[in-house]
């Protein structure tokens, strides 16, 4: 049997500490947590977790601080934030601190659950997509998890590239935005739909010659979106 994924909590309150190590290890996921930053990073670097929950308000370092930091040890690892505020600024700022994806306080645990079931039912399932990709210009490997366009080297983090595998195995097909949000991060739809746009805005920026006039990455007018791997005639 395969060992359980391991899951690090980063955060200092008890009992949400205790309350989603009860459901994660109830799923089978094996957890392991810290209530400080410090101490998070330290048990990150030593035990190497498979995805981390990381609160923005910690007692000694700010929650950014430790994403930068987690994300500079372990470019890919799926890191979800949780936020007790709901300011459209922190959630950004969340993001651009190379967080995955942020969960608003009071969160449901279940959907925290399901989100983690999402991330290693995908990650383990054989992907129709080949290892190697090129979209127009940029070149993509969804084994290094890299791409690369006008010779420089970005890094993906496991979302981009999933969300990235999902449209080029359905290449010059409109793939919807419900789909995506339920494939990819095991919600249903909702509220938390700009999730996928924020992620379609990350690559855009790293794969488009102009990230506003997209050629690769289209948006289906309420719908979703659709990849175009040859760069359209004009
Ligand atoms: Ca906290």
């Amino acid at each position: 049997m395969a060992a359980p994924k391991k899951i690090l909590i980063i955060e200092d309150e008890p009992h949400i500490v205790m309350g989603l190590r009860d459901a994660l290890e109830f799923e089978g996921f094996g957890v392991i947590s810290a209530g400080k930053g410090k101490e998070g990073v330290a048990l990150a670097r030593a035990e190497t977790p498979d995805a981390v929950i990381l609160d923005l308000m910690l007692p000694d370092v700010n929650g950014y601080a430790v994403c930068e930091e987690l994300r500079r040890q372990s470019p890919f690892v799926p890191i979800i934030m949780l936020t007790a505020r709901s300011q459209e600024t922190d959630k950004i700022r969340g993001l651009d601190a190379g967080a995955d994806d942020y969960v608003t306080k009071p969160f449901s645990v279940n959907e925290l659950i399901a989100r983690m079931r999402a991330i290693f039912r995908r990650a383990s399932r054989p992907s129709g997509a080949p290892e190697l990709v090129e979209i127009g210009a940029a070149k993509v490997s969804f084994t290094a998890h890299t791409l690369t366009a006008d010779g420089t080297e970005h890094a993906l983090s496991f979302y981009e590239v999933e969300l990235l595998r999902l449209l080029v195995e359905r290449a010059g097909q409109p793939v919807s935005r419900d789909e995506i949000l339920q494939k990819i991060w095991g919600l249903e739809a909702g509220p938390t739909n700009r999730t996928v746009d924020n992620f379609i805005v990350k690559l855009r920026k790293k794969i488009e010659k102009h990230p506003d006039k997209p050629a690769h990455i289209l948006t289906v007018y309420g719908f979703g979106y659709k990849l175009a791997l040859e760069t359209a005639a004009s």
